[in-house]
């Protein structure tokens, strides 16, 4: 036998792992990121707090993180203007391990998994971790390429018929919110799912877009995910979390490793979401860069996608791997989501913001697929 290849489980040979290059240039606008650093005074309130626990690490971390739930619910009270009970609600090391906990619990491989692509590229992967059968549900409608409707959905789901339909909202990687009617159309369109609405960049959305956890009451079968990985500029810390009926949460204990968020997650995050105003400070500033990126790209003859998230993804490229590395050779990294002509940009500060608009300006003549800004049509 040659190496692990004969070994591994026949349903996961010939897949590629899940990988955004971490490269060491100076603007990596590439994984949406919060590009601010920790507050001071946020990072030594964590120390503080970090001296009090580390002396009781002989012993096991509070299994229930009662202290950090309460402390999401509170953080959910004020942003959403939702009030969550800490029984609805669930942790989890980054959403991706909340994600895993859903697909443990409610998948299988009898069962099917249904998402709508271009979507989040970790959804149809936890699925296969977990062995479940993973339906790509297409976007689209007129005038918009990326847009899903409430009937699509619905008639997506009646083909499929479900047991998890993963909804993104904001959408990563296309960045728009999807309207409660779609949310809504899922849940009804597919009776024997569970539906999860990754709501990870809910903090950047524009005025207007209302959180599905809106829509939790009376809806024992739908789940709404989050993370401080993206505006609580947290994501090193690692802690997701969900919100959903109390009987569904419960059901997630069969199926977490017992003590699953360290002791240090806890309290890291507890006190991260006490110093929620000081974090969340940059959240309207990533937000203007993010619609001067919009601006200054459709300016630059390109086709910026709007978002309510901290990224753009844009078209109206002739080869997005030709300019991913063209602009990678001029510092600045950005994401290449796997969507022909497009390429994906992370809104970080002025200064980086600045770096990748002067970039793209120096495109040279053959990069865009629109030639009037280099004056062929005149
Ligand atoms: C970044 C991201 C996450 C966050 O994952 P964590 O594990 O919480 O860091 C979840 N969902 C989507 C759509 C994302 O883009």
């Amino acid at each position: 036998m040659s190496g692990v290849g004969d070994l591994l489980r026949p349903d996961l040979r010939g897949r590629t792992a899940y990988g955004a290059p971490q490269l060491d240039v100076p603007v990596r606008l590439n994984t949406n990121e919060s590009s601010y650093a920790v507050p001071a005074p946020v990072i030594a309130a964590a120390l503080r707090a970090l001296g009090e626990e580390l002396a009781d690490l002989n012993r096991y971390p509070d299994r229930e993180f009662t202290a950090l739930r309460e402390a999401l619910s509170a953080y959910l009270a004020r942003q959403a203007g939702v009030t969550i009970p800490v029984a609805a609600l669930w942790a989890a090391n980054g959403s991706n391990e909340v994600l895993l906990h859903l697909v443990q619990a409610f998948g299988g491989a009898d069962r099917v998994a249904l998402g709508f692509t271009p979507a989040y590229s970790m959804h149809p992967i936890i699925a296969a971790t977990c062995a479940m059968p993973w339906a790509d549900g297409d976007r689209g409608a007129p005038g918009d390429p990326f847009g899903l409707t409430p009937e699509s959905v619905a008639a997506q789901c009646a083909r499929h018929d479900p047991a998890m339909v993963f909804l993104c909202s904001p959408n990563n990687p296309t960045g728009t919110a999807l309207t409660h009617e779609v949310v809504i159309a899922a849940y009804e369109a597919a009776p024997r799912a569970v539906i999860v609405v990754d709501e990870a960049y809910a903090e950047y959305a524009r005025p207007g877009t209302r959180s599905a956890l809106h829509l939790l009451a009376g809806r024992p079968r739908l789940v709404v995910t989050r993370t401080m990985s993206k505006a609580f500029a947290l994501a090193g810390g690692r802690l997701g979390y969900l919100a959903a009926d109390p009987e569904l949460v419960d059901a997630l204990r069969l199926v977490r490793m017992p003590y699953h968020l360290s002791t240090q997650t806890q309290v890291i995050a507890r006190v991260a979401l006490e110093h929620a105003d000081d974090l969340l400070a940059t959240v309207e500033a990533t937000k203007e860069q993010r619609d001067r990126m919009v601006g200054e790209l459709t300016a630059a003859g390109l086709d910026p996608v709007p978002s309510d998230a901290n990224f753009v993804l844009f078209g109206g490229l002739v080869d997005e791997r030709m300019t991913w590395q063209h602009l990678l050779d001029q510092g600045v990294l950005v994401r290449d989501v796997g969507i022909r002509h497009h390429l994906r940009v992370s809104a970080g500060t002025p200064a980086e913001t600045d770096a990748f608009l002067a970039a793209v300006a120096g495109l040279p003549a053959g990069h865009r697929l629109h030639q009037s800004q280099e004056g062929t049509d005149g």
